[in-house]
């Protein structure tokens, strides 16, 4: 289990967020595949944007557990946090979604 803390910088844009913090610390000792995430926050708030695509990187089948401050849980995967994900089979040159591209520019 790796645990991850947001860490604020004065600089606000170089902040990370607890999510993206434990998936780098896992990444660092060589993990590349998550069966499950746990995101808790005082309200049950879902990982932002950034952090979606950043462990979509890593599985989208990966269970999330959103939990809030009581104790109160729900399952979602990273599939269903980012529909339609943007991911490394979207850099071949054979993806569909690189071929959308290209044909919308014909
Ligand atoms: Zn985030």
């Amino acid at each position: 289990m790796f645990c991850g803390a947001n860490v604020e910088n004065a600089s606000y844009g170089l902040s990370i967020c607890a999510e993206r913090t434990a998936y780098v610390k896992a990444a660092s000792e060589g993990e590349r595949r998550f069966r499950a995430v746990a995101v808790v926050t005082d309200d049950g708030g879902t990982p932002c944007g950034a952090c979606r695509q950043f462990m979509a990187e890593f599985g989208l089948d990966t269970v999330v557990i959103v939990a809030d401050g009581r104790g109160a849980y729900r399952l979602t995967t990273v599939a269903e946090l980012l529909p339609e994900a943007f991911t490394p089979a979207n850099l071949s040159s054979q993806s569909p979604a690189r071929r959308r591209r290209t044909k919308a520019k014909q």
